[in-house]
C-alpha cells in the first residue's frame, strides 16, 4: 500500500515479498500485510534457517516421548515421539518455530528421516528392557506428498528387527486435504504395511467427515484445544461428545491429546473416551526419563 508501506517502488516490491514470505510460512493459502516488523523477522528466519541446516550435523536436535494411556485401565498404552531443538543461543527453540522453515526449505526430509530412526533405536533399546510399545511419529504434509518411501521404511523396520505395528504415523487434516491418488495410494500402502495411522489435530483444519471413511485412518487424536475446555465450556464439550460418537460409529479409536487435569481425564472416562495424553501423566521426556515414567506408570516392574 502506498505511501504507507513504502514511498518508492522498490521498497513496495520488498515489502510486499516479505508479507508473501510470512504468508507461506503461516502455511501457504493465506495472506499477510506487511508491518515493519516483518523485516526484523525475515532476519531471524534466515539465521534461524541457517542454523536448522547445521542443527542434525552438530546434534542439536533430540527426540521426546510423551506417554498415551488407556482410559478405562489407566495402562500406558504408546508414546508419541516429539521433535526438540537445542539451539545453542537461542535455547530451547519450539517445533511450531522450526517445522515450518524445515518444511519450507525440503530440510524436514532428512530431519525426518533422522527421526524415524532414532525413534526405531529407542524402541529396539526400550525392548531390551522389557517395554514393548507403539510409538507414533508426526509426519507433516510436505513428508508425505513428497512419499517416504515404503521401501525405505521397510529396511529400517528391517534393520531394528521392528514389527511394523510398532509405529503409528500421525498424520494432519492438510494431508487429506490434498487427496491425490498418490496421497491415498501412499497412506494405503503405510496401512498395508501393518503401521497404523492416526489423525492428528481432529476438528482443527478443514477436512470433511467423508475423510475419515474414504481414508485408512486408524484414530483420530481430539485436538487439545477443545479438551482444554471442555470442563467449562459446554460448546466444546458437546464437540468432544459428537467426535467420540462419530468415531463409533466408524470404529475408529480416539485419543485425547492435552489432558492437564483430574477433572478434564475423568470427564473423558465418562463419555468413553480410549486414550488420553498430556501433563496430567507426563510431559514429553527424553528416552531414558521415559522409562522411569513407565515405570511410574506400572508398564515396568520397580
Ligand atoms: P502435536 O502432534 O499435536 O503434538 C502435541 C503437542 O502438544 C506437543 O507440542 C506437546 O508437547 C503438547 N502437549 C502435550 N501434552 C500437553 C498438555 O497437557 N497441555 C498442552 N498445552 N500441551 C501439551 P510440541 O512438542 O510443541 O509439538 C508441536 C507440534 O509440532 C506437534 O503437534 C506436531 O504437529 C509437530 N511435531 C513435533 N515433532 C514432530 C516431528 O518429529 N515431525 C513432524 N513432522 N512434526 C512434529
Ligand atoms: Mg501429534
Ligand atoms: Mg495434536
Amino acid at each position: 500500500l502506498y505511501p504507507s508501506h513504502g514511498d518508492n517502488s522498490e521498497d513496495l516490491v520488498r515489502h510486499a515479498d516479505l508479507a508473501m514470505y510470512q504468508a507461506k510460512l503461516a502455511g501457504r493459502n493465506t495472506y499477510r500485510m506487511y508491518e515493519p516488523a516483518m523485516t526484523d523477522e525475515l532476519t531471524r528466519q534466515l539465521l534461524l534457517e541457517s542454523d536448522l541446516r547445521l542443527a542434525l550435523e552438530r546434534e542439536e536436535l533430540a527426540v521426546h516421548f510423551q506417554p498415551i494411556l488407556e482410559v478405562a485401565s489407566g495402562r500406558l498404552a504408546g508414546a508419541e515421539a516429539l521433535l526438540r531443538w537445542y539451539h545453542p543461543q537461542r535455547g530451547a527453540v519450539a517445533p511450531s518455530e522450526f517445522l515450518p522453515l524445515a518444511e519450507e526449505t525440503g530440510l524436514i526430509r532428512d530431519i525426518g528421516a533422522w527421526v524415524l530412526e532414532q525413534v526405531c533405536r529407542t524402541l529396539e533399546q526400550w525392548r531390551g528392557i522389557g517395554l514393548d510399545l507403539p510409538v507414533a511419529i508426526n509426519l507433516s504434509s510436505a513428508q508425505v506428498l513428497r512419499g517416504m518411501s515404503v521401501d525405505a521404511l521397510k529396511g529400517v523396520l528391517e534393520r531394528y528387527r521392528l514389527a511394523p505395528q510398532a509405529l503409528v504415523f500421525e498424520i494432519a487434516e492438510d494431508v487429506l486435504l490434498a487427496d491425490g491418488p498418490h496421497i491415498r495410494q501412499w497412506l494405503e500402502n503405510i496401512r498395508q504395511l501393518g503401521i497404523r495411522l492416526d489423525l492428528d489435530d481432529f476438528g482443527t483444519g478443514y477436512s470433511s467427515l467423508s475423510c475419515l471413511k474414504r481414508f485408512p485412518i486408524d484414530r483420530v487424536k481430539i485436538d487439545l484445544s477443545f479438551v482444554r475446555d471442555m470442563v467449562q465450556d459446554s460448546n466444546d464439550r458437546s464437540l468432544v461428545e459428537a467426535i467420540l460418537a462419530l468415531s463409533r460409529i466408524l470404529q475408529l479409536e480416539v485419543v485425547a491429546e492435552g489432558v492437564e487435569t483430574r477433572e478434564q481425564f475423568d470427564l473423558l472416562r465418562d463419555l468413553g473416551c480410549g486414550y488420553a495424553q498430556g501433563f496430567l501423566f507426563s510431559p514429553p521426556v527424553s528416552a531414558t526419563e521415559f522409562v522411569g515414567v513407565a515405570r511410574r506408570l506400572g508398564a515396568l516392574p520397580d
